[in-house]
């Protein structure tokens, strides 16, 4: 049973090995959304449960402390109280000299006041020796909460890094069901990945008050995906926009989600998508947790 939940977040620059040490985690290909600066939320790059806990991991713009609102932090990112990270697990290469970049996360980490574990990866690649410079160069730049080599790629050190960001678990039931199976992370993805459409399609004031639902998720044998997408929201007038002239607006929604689920999933998608009124849905809470939102009441 589930009484813990520790979202991380995971930051490093590129190729430093993030998907790679994601999947380690997970345990099966999850890899990232596609970069969409528009919006400010987290995106999720993975969930796994072990023993007591819930770890939600997140992707680098995450790691601030304590900001809430439904509009800006999306499935299982809003905590009831308190929101924002745990902690955060920088990822950097073995190399005894900090770069610029990991200078300026270990800035953006010191401003957070969000406690930070030091990840070393690609240890496979190194020395003994040189690892240990790298230890002493990083320890003095930050006052990490540990510091631990891994090699995402051989699975190196991951229980220890497991074990690590465990530390920082907050009591509180599951982010996400926790009998969920596989494709359910994924289906939260999805209907994330949605929902960023229409925020990027639309005047704000209609996608905030939209929740979007995978209603069918089939892999087919060929290994193509079909999928039902069913847009939630308030009003009849609300539906029409969405939809749009000609149903417009809703196919170029449509078409961008699934060009990034595609590439999500690394799988063909097939995708209809559905727009239905749903009064006041935010007031129902047992809707709302079946969206895997938690709605913390602040809007
Ligand atoms: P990201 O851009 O931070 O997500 O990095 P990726 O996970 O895509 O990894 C970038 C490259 O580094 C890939 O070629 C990985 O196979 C490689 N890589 C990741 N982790 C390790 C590791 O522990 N050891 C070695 N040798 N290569 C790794
Ligand atoms: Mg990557």
């Amino acid at each position: 049973m589930i009484k813990k939940t520790a979202m991380i977040t995971i930051a490093g620059r590129p190729n430093v090995g993030k998907s790679t040490l994601v999947n380690a985690l997970v345990g099966e290909k999850i890899s990232i959304v596609t970069p969409k600066p528009q919006t400010t939320r987290n995106r999720i790059y993975g969930i796994f449960n072990r023993g007591e806990t819930q770890f939600v991991l997140l992707d680098t713009p995450g790691f601030h402390k304590a900001r809430t609102r439904l509009g800006e932090y999306m499935v299982g990112v809003v905590r009831e109280s308190v929101s924002g990270v745990d902690a955060v697990a920088l990822l950097v290469e073995p190399i005894p000299s900090i770069g610029t970049q990991e200078k300026l996360l270990i800035d953006q980490i010191k401003a957070s006041g969000v406690p930070a574990v030091l990840v070393i990866n690609k240890i496979d690649t190194v020395k003994k020796e040189e690892l240990l410079l790298v230890i002493d160069a990083y320890r003095q730049a930050h006052g990490f909460a540990a510091i631990v080599p891994i090699s995402a790629l051989k699975g190196d050190g991951i229980h220890a890094l497991i074990d690590e960001l465990e530390k920082f678990a907050v009591e509180g039931p599951p982010l996400f069901p926790e009998d969920m199976v596989t494709d359910q992370p994924i289906r939260q993805i999805i209907a994330e990945i949605v929902r960023e459409k229409l925020l990027l399609c639309l005047e704000r004031e209609v996608p905030h008050g939209t929740a979007v639902e995978v209603t069918r998720y089939i892999e087919r044998e060929d290994g193509i995906l079909e999928l039902d997408i069913t847009i939630y929201c308030e009003k009849d007038t609300h539906k029409s926009i969405i939809i749009g002239k000609n149903g417009q607006m809703l196919k170029k929604i449509g078409q961008m989600a699934r060009q990034d689920i595609e590439a999500f999933l690394g799988t063909k998608v097939f995708m209809e998508t559905w727009v239905k009124v749903k009064d006041k849905w935010r007031d129902n809470i047992a809707m709302i947790r079946n969206f895997g939102y938690k709605y913390d009441g602040s809007k």
